[in-house]
């Protein structure tokens, strides 16, 4: 079971989130600023995202009549400036992550900059800001929540405090959480990445791919949230893919499951809290006013 489960609309069981993070040879380009533009490999490898996998992820979408969310960082949509056209024209949302893919964290003291310059790359390529935000390997920070908040944005999908959509609350405002973990994400069955420190072994993709089916059937069972975070040069590869795209129509045609953007779902939230129907838990921020263990005296 779950604790204050959502009423999905026209009664679906779950709902059903497909996100992407469309990172493509930005992960190199911060990993190593020095030096990235002649790691032929690494940049390959990332490019095979915005140029292979995506135009495949939407012919799939396109078939199936679904529109999703992906998180593009800034640097990618004016490097790539045709996939986030055609991932708007198809009617997908695109949320911020980040410009070059830069980690809160190491970053801390210095996002407003990151983040505005971000902003100003939605407006200028997407003609829109973004409703929502992921950060890059998921290290939000205080200092992002609070420019989220100063920016009107409408949620976050970087926290993991519950199964299902949740509500952040600070003393400025408030925002959706789309919760995440790493059960449903791509990274640890199918990345390789000496580079960014990740040497991991490769899972086959019906192997790599199983714990995410598992993963729904408890959310199904529990009327829950599914949410995938996957990322394109990765899950779109050729044979994940088709497994990915054979799991989708399954469960499209002998499901009751809502396929929706992040975006629709912070809607459907918004309307249940006015119509008095459901309200979701809520965690208030920050956490902690500093270190537990307190400042040397
Ligand atoms: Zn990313």
């Amino acid at each position: 079971m779950i604790r204050n489960p959502i009423p999905w609309p026209n009664g679906a069981k779950c709902a059903v989130a497909i996100t992407f993070d469309m990172d493509a040879d930005s992960l190199i380009h911060i990993a190593k600023p020095e030096d990235a533009h002649e790691r032929l490999y690494p940049i390959s490898m990332g490019r095979y995202g915005p140029m292979v996998a995506l135009p495949r992820i939407l012919d799939t979408y396109r078939r199936l009549g679904l529109r999703q969310s992906f998180f593009i960082p800034g640097w990618c949509l004016e490097t790539y400036p045709d996939v986030a056209e055609a991932v708007l024209k198809d009617g997908h949302e695109i949320g911020h992550h980040g410009y070059l893919h830069e980690d809160p964290v190491k970053t801390r003291g210095a996002q407003r900059e990151w983040f505005e310059r971000t902003l100003d790359v939605h407006l200028r390529i997407c003609g829109q800001k973004p409703q929502g935000y992921r950060a890059p390997v998921y290290n939000i920070t205080q200092e992002v929540v609070d420019l989220m908040i100063e920016h009107g944005m409408r949620y976050d999908s970087s926290m993991m405090a519950d199964d299902i959509p949740y509500q952040l609350q600070t003393a400025n405002g408030a925002l959706y959480e789309m919760p995440v973990h790493w059960g449903t994400d791509d990274w640890p069955p199918f990345a390789h990445y000496d580079e960014i420190g990740y040497m991991m072994p490769v899972a086959g993709p019906s192997h790599g791919l199983s714990g995410f089916w598992e993963e729904f059937e408890a959310q199904y069972d529990a009327g829950g949230f599914f949410m995938l975070i996957i990322h394109p040069f990765l899950t779109g590869r050729l044979a994940r893919w088709k497994q990915v795209e054979a799991w989708i129509t399954r469960t499209r045609d002998t499901r009751d499951v809502w396929f929706a953007t992040l975006s629709e779902i912070a809607d459907h939230m918004d309307t249940l809290q006015r119509d008095g129907i459901w309200h979701p838990s809520v965690e208030t921020l920050p956490y902690y006013q500093g270190p537990v263990l307190g400042q040397k005296e």
